[in-house]
């Protein structure tokens, strides 16, 4: 399995070492070519609005379209934000390129300017596998889901309901920073979204 890291900003390293500390191929994205042979691609948080300037700069937006068309992606934070399809509450730039993939609707900055970062323990009965453990998201000038349209399902929420992840089919987001801690829960979870790709197995009998 060679998983793919969009390294154009962000935290893009502490993915790749957390893939491989997983023992997973994983090599940084740079380029419409890096993506060949890659069964899934992560892309990291950051800033959004400078991803896909650089991803328009070097010509990726389509290429990783097709790629999301076929293949697992999985978006944290400003990654998120560059999924979907729709930036809700104003807060939308119109010089701000979306790879616009994902029936989700997100807000940016979305927790306020005081509360730039927090952690949180968040209930995710997907990662959980019957356990009780919660999983520690770190969110840093985070986003949220505002609306999730179609196919596309919140797997996890903050106690006061706010709509932090989901999946559609193949797709995966998160508002936090899953690579920023020592729990993997999440790698694990989109390395099997790609594991059940490769094997041509659906997702509905995922756990959850
Ligand atoms: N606030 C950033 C944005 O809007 C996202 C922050 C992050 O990725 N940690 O793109």
């Amino acid at each position: 399995m060679k998983i793919g890291v969009l390294a154009l900003q962000g935290a893009f390293i502490e993915h790749i070492n957390m893939l491989q500390s997983l023992g997973v191929e994983a090599v940084e994205v740079r380029l419409p070519a890096d993506l060949e042979g890659l069964d899934g691609l992560i892309i990291p948080g950051g800033e959004s609005t400078t991803i896909g300037k650089l991803a328009t700069r070097f010509g990726l937006i389509e290429p990783l379209r097709h790629f999301a068309a076929e293949k697992p992606v999985w978006g944290t934070c400003a990654g998120m934000i560059f999924m979907a399809k729709e930036i809700g509450n104003g807060s939308a730039g119109r010089d701000q390129p979306l790879l616009g993939v994902m029936d989700v609707a997100v807000e940016r900055n979305a927790f306020g300017r005081q509360v730039d970062s927090f952690e949180a323990e968040l209930a995710v009965p997907v990662i959980q596998n019957g356990e009780t453990r919660p999983f520690p998201a770190v969110f840093i000038r985070a986003p949220r889901l505002v609306a999730a349209n179609g196919d596309a399902e919140v797997i996890a929420r903050l106690p006061d309901g706010t709509a932090v992840a989901a999946r559609q089919g193949h797709w995966l987001v998160t508002s936090f920073h899953p690579e920023l801690t020592n729990d993997s829960r999440f790698h694990q979870y989109f390395l099997q979204l790609v594991e059940n790709r490769k094997q041509g197995t659906g997702y509905r009998e995922l756990a959850g």
